[in-house]
């Protein structure tokens, strides 16, 4: 069973959130992938546009990536956001202009900009979900949130775990579905609503590094087997996360930032900068070349001016290193303890 530390949560979530609102320290809206494309004007469209957006946000997706592709996309084919010209194609068709706008990027050298490590799955779930859209939901992504009182309620409308739920959205799953709600809210597309927060990596390894979420019996120490990317990790705590897992956690999430006056919509971009920009930055936080917890821990390059951490409002709550790569290649949450640097705050920083 989970438990969480609602102290450690209050005191991280009420910072983190009131320096989003604020848009202080590293904290900038125009940072987010979803805020790289310009969205259609008309608001069904911009709507639908968000919904394709999320879609691509599944797994371990590089957003950045999967936006600067779906960028091209629309460029070229807006079309291809529209859910009653999508239904009207066949697989082949849609992979034919989804590859077109592959090869517009390649042309253009831009590396990022690619799908390709879920292709299928994508595919098929663009085709299938846009008939669904147009089936269930009047071609209008807004209709699955109209009037519900929180996410919960729009969640079991698409929910494709309840049995007997034709119309399901398939393979959008709490961690996307609440990503599109904040997405909508944020656009004021659709009204403000009290909803999780989206339980991506980057949400999971600042909970877990600051004691919030505690896994209790689901926490093992690693053992790496076979695996040689995780040799170096042998011995130290980590948890195999699930979707029954995210859920509860998920579920804890809603009413209690509810309580504390935060929002789903500030917290989501907020953890996921932190952990994106200055997390990442840590050498602990490196799989590679980092010994577990009976070696020494090899700080390559690394200087207390350069400690990513001295800046970060958060740094008293924050115990533990969490990196990304266990994660993204094996669904491994793995830590260690974060060195801690006693220098003082930087200029500008202090009193967070
Ligand atoms: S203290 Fe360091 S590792 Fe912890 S949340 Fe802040 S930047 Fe990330």
């Amino acid at each position: 069973m989970i438990t969480f530390n609602e102290a450690s949560a209050e005191a991280v979530f009420t910072t983190l959130a009131k320096a989003w609102r604020k848009q202080q320290w590293i904290f900038k809206k125009e940072s987010l992938p979803q805020n790289y494309a310009e969205p259609p004007k008309e608001d069904r469209a911009h709507a639908n546009f968000l919904f394709f957006l999320a879609l691509l946000q599944r797994g371990p997706a590089v957003s950045e990536s999967a936006t600067v592709w779906a960028k091209a996309l629309f460029k070229s084919h807006p079309e291809m956001f529209d859910p009653d010209s999508i239904s009207k194609l066949t697989l082949l068709e849609l992979d034919g202009i989804f590859r077109g706008a592959l090869a517009s990027l390649q042309e253009k050298g831009e590396e990022k900009g690619t799908i390709e490590y879920r292709w299928d799955d994508f595919l098929l779930s663009w085709l299938t979900n846009a008939s669904q859209l147009v089936k269930y939901w009047k071609s209008d992504a807004r209709e699955i949130f109209k009037g519900v009182k929180d996410f919960e309620e729009a969640y079991k409308r698409i929910n494709p775990n309840l049995k007997r739920n034709e119309a399901a959205i398939r393979g959008m799953r709490r961690k996307i579905v609440s990503l599109l709600f904040i997405w909508l809210q944020d656009r004021n597309l659709i009204p403000q609503a009290p909803s999780p927060i989206p339980l991506d990596f980057h949400a999971l390894r600042i909970l877990w590094a600051c004691d919030i979420v505690v896994f209790n019996g689901y926490e093992r120490l690693l053992e790496a087997g076979e695996r040689e990317r995780l040799k170096n990790l042998e011995g130290l705590p980590t948890v195999r996360v699930s979707e029954k897992m995210t859920d509860e956690i998920a579920l804890w999430s809603q009413p209690f930032i509810q309580k504390i006056g935060a929002r789903a919509n500030e917290l989501n971009p907020a953890l996921w900068i932190l952990s994106r920009t200055l997390c990442k930055l840590l050498p602990e936080n490196r799989s590679k070349g980092v010994k577990g917890r009976e070696g020494t821990i090899e700080l390559k390059g690394f200087s207390p001016k350069k400690n990513p951490c001295a800046a970060c409002p958060i740094h008293k709550h924050c115990k533990w290193a969490v990196p990304n790569g266990p994660h993204s290649r094996f669904g491994y949450l793995v830590r260690r303890p974060r060195t801690l640097h006693p220098q003082p705050a930087l200029p500008g920083t202090e009193g967070y």
